[in-house]
């Protein structure tokens, strides 16, 4: 019997980072983003070509494809099964695409995205479903390969597949159970590099490939806005250094990959197993041979951490610092002070990490005093990038609550991003005024000679590297004035 085809894709449009469930970043109006590897297809492929599927990968959003290109390659191909990973922002075109896609090729259409974990009933009202099969809002490699199975070859129970959605007789949409992950990561396949196109996927500063290594998953902190600890779980689930190393090492040997992302919600919680990962690089023939980035939290974190880090090839470290008010951090229950924020900054200049900050500004309770706060600190603290994003209430968050009872909340919570915030503003402040700030704060810490000419030095003896600034630095300031 000939194998079912299922096809796993990015749409073509405006490039987000689809693929983290977290974030789904805005690529083309952040400051300094490049696209990150879709892993979220690629987790669901490997899962899927374990189960014997004739599986393809496209990501069409970040090869710049048009739509009429995509729809001829997909009607070539011929799938039984299409699944699309949305986001927050895009998904009333992505279901327009979903909708073209099913009357031209009659599949079962899957759609995945963060915005359908648990989702609230008035939610999908807001959305036409009419033409969509399953929604997966969990881990999608938790979840795909029994979907696929139960259309295709009659196993299992749909109800019992967690953290999905399924069609019942009325055409309405039933959830399964929420709420559940899955624990042994180390289980899981490594994502099919062999079918992305990982050359897509680059440093900013280098434009070398990078692929992106997911280590653990989940954070047990509760930061108001974030969407973690309700979609991963607060219990921070680790995959064992040793299985993290022979994902770094086929990358490395098998596609020839030297430069990694290493994705996690918090990537230094655990200060032990950080410690191991970087030993047993440092142990390894990868030493000197390969880069990486990661997250972290400026608490908990310890200097010798950093120093590691940094010993083992890391060049950069980004930190959510979010804001420079204590007021404002407690009401967002980072469980972080201004303090450690300095504390951590300090570290990495005394370490020689690099360090990107990550803020963000227009919380329900800030006025203008608060996000000048802010200003100050980025400034005390001196990163080496930053960005400044808009808070965004996503359903299923403590902060969209908020915004619904202060009535902060603009007609629509769909269809918007970190630059476009569906919030009408503070309690004091309006978006304009919001909107203002930022562009004001960035542009007052990129413009600065001083910065100017510290990255200009540090890049002199790489044209390339000094030519990506530039382009980093003029598509900022096109965005800031746009
Ligand atoms: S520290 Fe806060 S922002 Fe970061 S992943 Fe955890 S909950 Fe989200």
């Amino acid at each position: 019997m000939d194998k079912k085809k299922i096809m796993l894709f990015y749409p073509p449009g405006p490039m987000f980072q689809r693929g983290e469930d977290r974030c789904q970043q805005n690529v083309d109006e952040g400051s300094a983003q490049a696209m990150r590897a879709c892993n979220d297809l690629g987790y669901a492929a490997a899962v899927l070509l374990k189960r014997d599927y004739e599986v393809r990968l496209r990501d069409f959003q970040t090869e710049l494809r048009t739509m009429d290109e995509m729809y001829k390659e997909m009607e070539e191909f011929g799938p039984d099964m299409i699944m699309m990973s949305t986001t927050n922002t895009t998904v009333f075109d992505d279901i327009k695409i979903m909708n073209e896609l099913k009357s031209r090729l009659s599949c079962i259409n899957v759609l995945k995205g963060a915005i359908f974990y648990d989702p609230e009933q008035a939610m999908l009202d807001l959305l036409d479903l009419t033409q969509i099969d399953y929604l997966i809002g969990g881990e999608v490699d938790f979840a795909i390969g029994e979907v696929a199975d139960y259309a295709f070859k009659g196993e299992g129970k749909i109800e019992e597949v967690d953290n999905i959605l399924y069609k019942g007789e009325d055409g309405k949409f039933i959830s399964t159970r929420f709420h559940v992950w899955g624990q042994d990561l180390d289980a899981q396949p490594f994502p099919a590099r062999q079918l992305m196109n990982n050359a897509l996927y680059t440093r900013p500063d280098t434009d070398a490939p990078m692929a992106t290594i997911q280590t653990a998953r989940g954070c047990p902190s509760s930061c108001v806005f974030c969407l973690t600890p309700g979609i991963s779980g607060k219990c921070v689930r680790f995959r064992s250094p040793e299985n993290v190393m022979a994902e770094l090492t086929e990358c490395y040997e098998k596609y020839g990959i030297k430069d990694f992302f290493f994705k996690a919600d918090t990537f230094t919680i655990n200060a032990e197993w950080v410690k191991k990962l970087c030993e047993m690089i440092i142990d390894s023939p990868l030493y000197g041979n390969i880069h990486f980035t990661a997250n972290s939290r400026v608490n908990p974190l310890k200097k010798e951490t950093l120093e590691l880090m940094k010993k083992a090839g890391c060049f950069l470290v980004a930190f959510g610092f979010e804001s420079g008010s204590d007021e404002i951090l407690k009401a967002i229950h980072k469980g972080a002070t201004v303090e450690q924020n300095l504390r951590a900054a300090q570290w990495c200049h005394e370490v020689g990490l690099p360090f990107w900050g990550f803020f963000v500004i227009g919380f329900p309770w800030e006025n203008r005093e608060h996000i000048m706060e802010t200003k100050r600190l980025i400034h005390k603290a001196d990163p080496d990038f930053i960005e400044i994003t808009i808070a965004l209430p996503y359903y299923g968050t403590p902060l969209y609550e908020t915004c619904k009872e202060e009535n902060l909340l603009a007609d629509n919570v769909l269809g918007s991003d970190f630059f476009h915030s569906s919030m009408t503003g503070t309690k004091y402040l309006t978006m304009d005024e919001v909107m203002k700030l930022r562009r004001n704060i960035l542009l007052g810490f990129y413009l600065r000679p001083k910065y100017i000419f510290r990255k200009m030095g540090e890049c002199i003896t790489h044209p390339s590297v000094f030519l990506n600034y530039c382009k980093y630095g003029i598509k900022l300031v096109v965005n800031l004035f746009k």
